[in-house]
């Protein structure tokens, strides 16, 4: 099943329960633009490249588009209209005034020199120009796109409408209207809501055993974050490698980044191998990872990781999703029979949209606040939405993923009604 048919069966759910309304409906099925783009790129060697570039802007009942760019060899516009749907969703649960968009373009921009992706940047903006804007649709970073590309971007906008327009973009670095804390801004969403969550189950961080699939940006710092507020860190894993300690001691988070940034992958012995020697740690395959028994298992790589064939084989209390779309409704259904509490995508990663409102709303005032004014007003809003999202989980009794679509697509319902359809 593609992306969008996961979202537009979560839509379907939360609308039964709602009894939204049929027109609401209709127009929330859709995205109310796709936007499409041949980019032409000039190569190192003088040759031509055409590359495909989407724009998908699903909703802005609630405010202006908002989501990220994507480049990636997979992308497809199925999965850019289900990414753009879920910012909607993500936007409206945690309560910021943006609706939802998503973009990317069919690239591996790890083959691409660091002028060529110069260039690819730039093009990507010349081809939407007309359809993003400070008050319109706010991209941002994704899957292999970073905070200079982001400064590239903004810099092309910036030079076409002929004024400096840093609210054009999110994600930027810090000396051209980035956002302090936007860096770890969705591992600490994602650790203020389990945090909540670890409360009400009365678990005890220091007996609390963690596995942390993805080792990216999302994936390390939650870990480390994890690591300094006394959770075992048992098993984490990359595309390369899926580590499991085997003494109980717990991985150091330090050691882990360490390694990292000294190998350029995870692997914290030199064996590689599935079948490893080393006495206190044992490598499985990701699939093997997932099956391993702890109470908080991290999901921060990638889509459909938890599916109905391996929903069944978890052993875990949590699922954190860092990653976006990770569980299918399959694999929903049955983790809820399990009683297994997942903290969805929606609300789990939306610390990452919160901090880029953050960035939008001081390039607009031209000030800027400091780490701590920005993660205090961080926890409110992550801490205000678990509990909303908590009680109409009770109250409905279904899991938190209904409860937060139940939440926003109430929250983008009205805004449609209330401004007229
Ligand atoms: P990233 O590129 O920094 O990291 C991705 C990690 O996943 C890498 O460690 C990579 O090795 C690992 N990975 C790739 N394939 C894997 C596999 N088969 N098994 C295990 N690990 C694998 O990306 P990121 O920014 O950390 O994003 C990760 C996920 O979180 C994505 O779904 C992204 O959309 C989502 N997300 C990220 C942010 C953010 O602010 N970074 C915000 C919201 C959502």
């Amino acid at each position: 099943m593609n992306p969008f048919q996961n979202a537009q069966k979560q839509l379907k759910t939360a609308a039964t329960i709602l009894n939204l309304d049929s027109d609401v409906l209709e127009i929330l099925k859709k995205p109310k633009r796709i936007l499409q783009a041949s980019i032409p790129v000039k190569m190192d060697d003088g040759s031509l490249k055409v590359f495909e570039g989407y724009r998908v802007q699903y909703n802005d009942a609630r405010g202006p588009f908002k989501g990220g760019i994507r480049f990636h060899p997979q992308v497809n516009l199925a999965e850019v209209k289900a990414l753009a749907f879920w910012m909607a969703v993500k936007c409206a649960t945690v309560g910021i005034p943006m609706g939802g968009g998503k973009g990317g373009v069919i690239v591996k921009p790890q083959v691409l020199s660091t002028g060529e992706l110069e260039r690819l940047s730039r093009g990507y903006i010349n081809a939407f120009v007309n359809f993003i804007g400070p008050k319109v649709d706010i991209p941002a970073p994704d899957v292999y796109t970073t905070p200079q590309i982001m400064a590239w971007m903004m810099d092309e906008y910036s030079k076409i409408k002929g004024k400096n327009t840093p609210g054009v973009i999110t994600g930027k670095p810090l000396n051209v209207g980035g956002s302090l804390g936007r860096d770890t801004a969705t591992a600490q969403g994602g650790f203020y809501v389990l945090d909540e969550l670890v409360k009400k189950l009365k678990l005890n961080p220091k007996n609390t055993k963690v596995i942390i699939q993805g080792f990216g940006n999302a994936g390390s710092n939650m870990a480390d974050i994890m690591f300094h507020a006394g959770y075992k860190i048992i098993g984490y894993s990359d595309s390369k490698t899926a580590i499991l300690d085997i003494k109980g001691k717990g991985f150091d988070s330090h050691t882990i980044e360490k390694i990292k940034k000294k190998k350029g992958y995870v692997d914290i012995c030199d064996c590689h191998k599935i079948k490893c020697s080393c006495k206190d740690h044992k490598h499985m395959t990701n699939e093997q990872l997932l099956q391993q028994k702890c109470d908080i298992l991290v999901l921060a790589a990638l889509e459909n990781v938890v599916t109905q064939n391996n929903a069944g084989k978890l052993k875990t209390k949590i699922i954190v999703e860092l990653a976006n779309g990770p569980t299918t409704p399959e694999a929903d259904v049955k983790l809820y029979k399990k009683g297994i509490h997942v903290l969805p995508d929606v609300l789990a990663n939306a610390g990452g949209v919160t901090v880029s409102y953050f960035e939008w709303v001081q390039n607009l005032q031209n000030n800027y606040w400091t780490k701590k004014e920005v993660f205090t007003k961080l926890q409110k809003i992550m801490i205000e939405s678990f509990n909303s999202v908590w009680e109409l989980s009770q109250k409905h009794k279904v899991d938190l993923r209904t409860a937060s679509f139940l939440l926003a697509v109430d929250r983008i319902a009205d805004a449609i009604k209330q401004r007229g359809i």
